[in-house]
């Protein structure tokens, strides 16, 4: 086995590095900056290039070295190269070759386009590491244009209604590609200071004007007047004062799990809009068939049921247990405390 799942997550004995590793090891490669992939204390990260500026925003030390999409780097007995994963800025997937032999590690990826990032590139492999965050049936995303839409719709029923309208979306990636995404006609656009930090970087990686001109709300007189306008906020923002400043508002919150019945009623949000920077279950079933693998290892949410359906499908299926959580808050850069794993 060319990656084993240890405590500390998957290593690699014969390149002598961990992948997105749990804690602080010697060598670690990072598929991306969200903060179950990359934590802080690691003497030595690899990431992609395109995601170097969000990794230094998120550790604050350590070596960072990169690799542009594709290019082969020697680590050990290993031959690494980073490939797109379409997740979200400088996403990557990992591939290792020893010895003819080639695993993929996915990291978190999606098929859908994102203008904030470049898109998945299918790899094949002999041994495809997967993530399964929505690794159930019930999960498969309507297009990205619809929830766009819908959200638009929304903005503007609350411009009408004299409301503000207060989306809630992950701090790092969900925040930037709804952004690049909506019209950029309808009002102005406040952000939280999380959200806003992440946009400073992205700015600096995209070309100009692919993110529209914000505000940051921090600024914002308890008595300005902000009907017609949408704040982009990270979930924990709701049911918090910070929200006061904005006067009569309609909340609404851009993820995957709004496609679980009663996940928005419970959360006490008006309005959910399903949309996700992770793979829907047809697309993981699609990626698995792509890269012509003969042995899947399962990562990341719902693994059984995953590991399951493709042994039913006659594939070798392997259940790795990691400390990946799947969609959850950004705690650093968020000012408020962590809601965890959703
Ligand atoms: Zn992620
Ligand atoms: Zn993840």
């Amino acid at each position: 086995m060319l990656l084993v799942s240890t405590e500390l997550g998957l290593y690699c004995e014969a390149g002598g590095f961990y992948v997105d590793p749990h804690g602080a090891v010697e060598r670690a490669i990072i598929t991306h900056a969200h903060a179950d992939h990359a934590r802080r204390g690691s003497a030595r990260y690899l990431t992609a290039a395109a995601g170097e500026a969000l990794l230094r925003a998120r550790l604050g030390g350590g070596v960072i070295e990169t690799l542009r999409y594709g290019e082969r780097r020697r680590v050990g007995d290993v031959d690494v190269s980073l490939h797109p994963a379409g997740h979200v800025l400088g996403s990557s997937q990992a591939r290792l070759e020893h010895r003819g032999e080639v695993w993929v590690v996915t990291g978190d990826f999606k098929r859908q386009a994102d203008p904030t990032c470049a898109p998945f590139e299918p790899l094949a492999a002999h041994t495809l590491v997967i993530e399964s965050t929505f690794g159930l049936p019930i999960f498969r995303w309507p297009a990205a244009e619809r929830a766009v839409g819908e959200i638009s719709a929304w903005w503007r029923a609350c411009a009408e209604a004299g409301q503000t309208a207060v989306l809630y979306a992950y701090a790092l990636g969900k925040a930037q590609r709804l952004l690049a995404s909506l019209p950029r006609d309808l009002g102005p656009i406040y952000t939280h200071g999380a959200v806003e930090r992440l946009c400073a970087v992205y700015r600096g990686q995209l070309p100009e004007h692919t993110l529209p001109p914000t505000q940051v709300a921090v600024g914002l007189a308890r008595d300005a007047k902000t009907d017609g306008a949408l704040v982009i906020a990270p979930p924990s923002a709701h049911g918090s004062p910070w929200l006061r400043r904005f006067g009569a508002i309609s909340t609404g919150f851009a993820s995957g799990w709004m496609r679980v019945r009663g996940m928005r009623r419970r959360r006490a949000i008006d309005r959910g809009f399903v949309i996700s920077d992770h793979a829907d279950w047809p697309a993981l079933l699609d990626t698995v068939q792509q890269s012509g693998t003969e042995r899947v290892v399962v990562t990341h949410g719902y693994v059984e049921v995953l590991a399951r359906w493709l042994r039913e499908q006659g594939r070798e299926a392997l259940v790795a247990r990691t400390a990946f959580v799947g969609e959850v808050e950004e705690p650093e850069g968020a000012d408020e405390a962590d809601d965890g794993a959703e």
